[in-house]
């Protein structure tokens, strides 16, 4: 069974009195028969589905008549398959199966359906066409357009929204007829025999990618050419149709095709759809999955698109702006920069409406600013390269809006992406007052950027072996993916309609730790809307296994809220801004009388003058510690203790310092501009403890001038 995308449909919802719910589908089988004698034509098609996690009736399309339906073989009056509005805008209803699945099982709806011009938008230039000429000559198109709803493979099969990847199988039958007649797809054809074709098209498609013609071979001219691709190295053969009647130079417009195609490579990734590209000549312009409808003028435009819309698929139609913005830039030399301006007004390109069937309007002139906008943020060599990278990471499945604005800020780094999608993306207005969005430094932390207290341990910060949204820490596992958690607070009066948490990992624990340098770029970010005002919300991010370090490895965790008109100022640390925690926490299991390293950083990287601190255990309330040593290096052999007021210089490789609990034990660091100690918090438990006890320990960074303690790591001691 392929793999389901509920993680990326839209939510449940209760229309008309039906909880209606999203399903997935697998696949579709469907016939379409043409019949010369009667002019006519009929669907019979069958839809194997499955449920999500949520009982409920399941939300599916088709804009055809339906005149008999059979749910798991069992008939099932067509009024139970009624179109529902979902407040999705005009002509977005989506039908409505009226009965109640259980969650996560396999079904059948099978229908019937005679063929007609789809009840669906007309918008666009090139519209669905079941046509008859003398002969009888069939012209049949599909006629997909991204302007209009329920013209995608709706129009004429059952299907889901665009979210579902399924494979669809055809069989096209043409009855009385003796002309010969074409099949025009990106599918793959197989005749079955006279006028009988079988058109497949694969798992990974999903409403918006399959192109189909027929109409009858004297009405058509058909060329074709190759070209072998600079980048996969595969030679694809260019099909080119056009009418017969048409003015288009083929030969020349396929001299086009491969040029554009070892471009689109160059410059974006390898061509995903195989050894074809198919392109009806003809009007309009419409992108399918390796192929086009259009008319000259937009085909390179189509052409681009069958990597970005059709290779990289958006998740919902709100999220289809990317794939216009991206291809008018590259339209447009893909060089284009030019810093935003937040005086301009909000321009909403995705809109947070889940039943969506338009792509925006503004999506080609603003869409294409926007990205100006992120060049000159970021700069346009790393742009394109981030995109290039983007695609080849998400051929497989469709992505969101948000999985590519998390992506940009993990990768470039620049916080200023987050308040740039806020208002140029999601059409947000700027928050008055503004928000502020934090994270807790402590379970006493009430909110304020400055926190005297423990900070390097924040309650607000998480891990977890697994997306199972528990609220403990756990040590992360290496070789599988983690998931990192964050509870984000709204302490301000307005509501923060968009908001973005950063996570990001060192790989070695250390006492300091410093905005933006030390946050991002990050390896994870999570994306979130509306969070009201005293609210507070959980989000999740994965921790890919690729990126976990080695078991053994004292990882310390970083975490940054963002939004616009809340960002972190730069050279802050975390007890200094209240958008940012970090998690310096190791978990280990001992038994009594054995021993830990824990290897940390001290550094001076920051300013000019020498860094002069100390380095002190914190007590325990309940005085019961393990036993400290600070060992300098600790991959070199442990000296006998030497007196804690040996400075600096006394601190050299393979130096152990005792380090008692207390302002009495502090050792005093000497740090130059720019230096950095590798140092080990070498920890035993002692002899008395029993199983079952919990040892904690804290470690500081005191500024010596002030005495303000600066960076801290602590360690959990499971006793077994
Ligand atoms: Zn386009």
């Amino acid at each position: 069974m392929a793999p389901t995308n509920f993680d990326l449909a839209p939510p449940a919802a209760t229309v008309d009195g039906l909880l209606a719910v999203p399903c997935d589908i697998q696949r579709v089988t469907a016939t379409l028969e043409f019949d010369g004698a009667a002019s006519s034509g009929r669907g019979d098609a069958t839809v194997e589905f499955t449920t999500g996690p949520e009982a409920g009736n399941p939300i599916f399309d088709l804009r055809q008549t339906i005149t008999s339906a059979w749910l798991d073989a069992a008939p099932l009056p067509p009024d139970r398959l009624s179109h529902h509005d979902f407040g999705g805008g005009a002509q977005a209803e989506l039908r409505v199966i009226e009965a109640v699945l259980g969650a996560g099982e396999a079904h059948t709806l099978r229908v019937q359906y005679q063929l007609g011009p789809p009840q669906a938008s007309t918008a666009g230039s090139y519209l669905p066409a079941l046509t008859w000429a003398p002969g009888p000559r069939l012209s049949f198109n599909f006629g997909f357009t991204d302007l209009g709803a329920g013209r995608y493979l709706e129009a004429w099969v059952p299907a889901n929204l665009i979210f579902d990847q399924f494979e669809l199988v055809l069989t096209l039958r043409l009855l009385n007829t003796a002309v010969p007649h074409a099949v025009i797809t990106n599918g793959a054809v197989t005749e079955v025999g006279p006028h009988e074709w079988s058109v497949t098209f694969p798992g990974r498609f999903t409403a918006l990618s399959p192109l189909l013609e027929v109409r009858a071979q004297d009405t058509l001219t058909r060329a074709t050419g190759t070209v072998t691709l600079p980048v996969s190295g595969n030679t694809v053969t260019v099909e080119a149709w056009k009418p017969a009647s048409g003015s288009v130079d083929l030969n020349t417009q396929i001299g086009n095709l491969r040029s554009w195609l070892a471009a689109n490579e160059v410059s974006t990734g390898p061509y995903l759809h195989g050894s074809r590209f198919v392109a009806f000549l003809n009007v309009g312009g419409m992108e399918y999955e390796g192929g086009t409808t259009s008319s000259p003028g937009p085909l390179r435009h189509e052409t681009f698109h069958s990597w970005w819309a059709r290779g990289v698929k958006p998740a919902s139609q709100a999220d289809a702006w990317w794939d216009e913005a991206w291809t008018v830039y590259n339209d447009q030399g893909a060089a284009g920069s030019l810093p935003f301006d937040f005086s301009e007004p909000p321009v909403e390109l995705c809109p947070r409406n889940p039943w969506a069937r338009i792509t925006a309007p503004d999506s080609y002139g603003d869409g294409n600013r926007f990205f100006a906008g992120v060049a000159s943020l970021i700069g346009v060599a790393n742009l394109n390269a981030l995109m290039s990278e983007f695609y080849d990471r998400h051929l497989q499945r469709p992505v969101t809006t948000t999985d590519l604005e998390e992506f940009l800020v993990c990768r470039s780094g620049n916080p200023q992406l987050v308040g740039a999608f806020h208002r140029f993306v999601f059409g947000f207005a700027e928050p008055v007052p503004a928000v502020d969005l934090w994270l807790r430094d402590d379970p006493e932390h009430g909110g304020a950027d400055s926190w005297p207290g423990r900070f390097w341990d924040s309650p607000d910060l998480w891990v977890r072996h697994a997306e199972d949204d528990g609220t403990t820490h756990q040590a992360p596992v290496h070789g599988r993916d983690n998931w990192f958690y964050a509870r984000v607070r709204n302490r301000s009066l307005s509501a923060a309609r968009h908001f973005l948490v950063t996570f990001n990992v060192k790989s070695f624990a250390g006492t300091e730790f410093v905005y933006p340098a030390d946050f991002l770029p990050c390896i994870a970010a999570t994306s979130h809307f509306d969070l009201e005002p005293g609210a507070s919300a959980v989000v999740k991010a994965r921790w890919p296994a690729a990126l976990v370090p080695p078991t053994g490895t004292h990882a310390c965790w970083l975490a940054a809220v963002l939004a616009r008109s809340d960002l972190p100022r730069a050279g802050r640390h975390v007890w200094e801004h209240n958008n940012l925690a970090q998690k310096n926490l190791t978990i280990v299991e001992l038994a009594p009388g054995d021993s830990v390293v824990i290897p940390f950083v001290v550094h001076n990287l920051a300013g000019p003058q020498t860094k002069r601190l100390f380095l002190e255990l914190l007590p325990t309330p309940e005085g019961n510690g393990p036993h400290a040593t600070l060992l300098h290096d600790p991959r070199v052999a442990v000296r006998p203790p030497l007196d804690a007021r040996v400075g600096p210089a006394g601190l050299g490789p393979g130096v152990a310092l005792r380090l008692p609990p207390g302002p009495g034990g502090r050792i005093p660091l000497s740090v130059r501009p720019e230096g950095q100690f590798r140092l080990g918090l070498r920890l035993t438990v002692p002899d008395d403890t029993k199983s079952g006890d919990v040892l904690r320990s804290d470690l500081v960074q005191r500024d010596k001038a002030t005495g303000s303690i600066v960076g801290g790591l602590a360690v959990e001691i499971r006793v077994v």
